[in-house]
């Protein structure tokens, strides 16, 4: 059975493949900006694109995908952070660089297999914008800057539908005074000392100094690592206009030849049922997470507890029961023959739903359907694949029990007792107080359990 998956540029579900005679896949996934720390809608989206990994190597096989990601070192934020701060470029996003992989590590993501970096990419940058200079897509502006000439790519708005018209009214970036049209955008901005500090790099033939814009970057990384035409490109919903419009369009023009075959978004995630903000109360990293005392395995779970093409709405209760869930795998786990029994069939109900649109909460379903049943013919092989799949590390022995102090078990009570009568204040404190002092406690429908935090 075929992968097959939702593609953002014809609306429809297409299958995947390699379109090159070498059968090697080519993926690129959009990947994060690093001058804060990630937070889990960022996370959300990266976790999706490691199922589809997964999944493309169960398919094609581990050496036939190649699996790009880059990271955005570079930009109108990363800059406006090292003004904030008063401290170098590099050192800024090498911090957050650094937490991003080890997030990604706790959340049992792959390493992509290039994470190339905008700032290592430059002169591969300077020298697409040569190209969009010389073919007529581009031109420089008064200042030293360079735009692209949006009316000189016909196929502009195919992906989003975006009309002229639209593109008028949406655009609100600053610098437009040195543009011709609204609707160009920066491939280059020229070196404003004022703003930009030491961050220079020599720019195309006849412009002056100064770095990429945001859309040049991915595009020129995917065109090194990957070559013109790629197999798919992903990202967060929030990316498709105009970044991923803007890339096709430098892309195409330069390279004279389709970009990507297939695109494919996944949906924002909610938190509390709005969406995540510092003033709200409802943003959330990892790290905040796991200092509540909830698991990454459980984090993980709960962002793929939805279907990717649809907005999803996360909250502490869904943690809960996720971590409940993680907890039954790894007891099923645990009772299963570690020998193959061939019966590899078992758990293809939950490869098969990820096939179909990478419907993470069908293949849970599925898994569950199997575990609740006890398992019938199941063995670890076939157990392990399905959850490789899912990218979930159930593999660990259940942790060991251990007897909860007095005070811990009276702490809980109190929490217990607050959730049952809605206080769900009072139980997120009494939840704190009892991470603090090491212990996680795990809700089920009938009671809870405690378990000591790991260190
Ligand atoms: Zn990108």
């Amino acid at each position: 059975m075929p992968i097959r998956l939702h593609d953002s540029l014809t609306r429809a579900s297409r299958e995947l493949k390699p379109a090159q005679p070498d059968g090697i896949f080519r993926f690129y996934n959009c990947g994060p900006t690093v001058y804060a720390p990630a937070h889990i809608g960022n996370f959300r989206t990266f976790v999706v694109n490691d199922v589809l990994r997964r999944l493309l190597e169960l398919e094609f096989g581990p050496g036939k995908v190649k699996h790009v990601r880059n990271l955005t070192d570079v930009d109108d934020r990363t800059i406006g952070q090292t003004q904030k701060e008063k401290r170098p470029l590099a050192e800024i996003t090498k911090k957050w660089t650094d937490l991003f992989h080890a997030d990604c590590a706790a959340l049992n993501c792959l390493l992509p297999h290039a994470e190339p970096t905008a700032t290592g990419y430059i002169r591969e940058q300077v020298s697409m914008i040569e190209v969009l200079m010389d073919k007529g897509n581009a031109y420089r502006a008064a200042d030293g800057s360079v735009y692209f000439k949006v009316s000189s790519f016909d196929g502009y708005g195919g992906l989003s539908r975006i009309k002229e018209r639209e593109l008028l009214v949406t655009d609100t970036t600053a610098d437009s005074d040195h543009k011709n049209s609204v609707s160009d955008f920066a491939l280059w901005k020229a070196y404003k000392p004022a703003e930009d500090g030491d961050v220079r790099w020599p720019g195309p033939r006849g412009a002056g100094e100064g770095r990429p814009g945001w859309h040049i970057e991915c595009s020129a990384m995917s065109k090194a690592l990957l070559g013109d035409t790629i197999d798919l490109h992903t990202g967060g919903v929030d990316l498709l206009f105009p970044h991923h419009e803007n890339e096709i369009a430098q892309s195409q023009c330069c390279n004279g030849t389709t970009f990507a075959h297939h695109w494919y978004h996944s949906e924002h995630l909610l938190v509390n049922g709005t969406t995540m903000s510092k003033s709200k109360g409802n943003y959330y990293t990892l790290g905040d997470l796991v200092a509540k005392g909830y698991s990454p395995m459980a984090v993980r779970y709960a962002l793929l507890s939805g279907h990717p093409r649809k907005q999803l709405n996360f909250t502490l209760d869904s943690l809960h029961a996720a971590e409940s869930a993680i907890h039954t795998l790894r007891a099923f786990r645990a009772t299963l023959p570690a020998t193959s029994t061939a019966a590899h069939h078992v758990f293809e109900p939950v490869i098969a739903a990820l096939h179909d649109d990478l419907n993470t909460p069908a293949a849970f379903g599925a898994l569950f359907t199997i575990v609740n049943r006890k398992g019938g013919e199941a063995d670890r092989v076939s157990f392990d694949r399905a959850i490789f799949a899912l990218g979930l590390d159930v593999s660990g022995a259940q942790p060991a029990k251990t007897e909860a102090p007095a005070a811990i078990t009276a702490l809980a009570e109190k929490r217990w007792a607050a959730k049952q009568s809605k206080d769900f204040a009072a139980a997120d404190a009494l939840r704190k107080e009892l991470a603090a002092a090491g212990w996680s406690m795990l809700d089920r429908k009938d009671g809870y359990s405690l378990e000591p935090l790991k260190k």
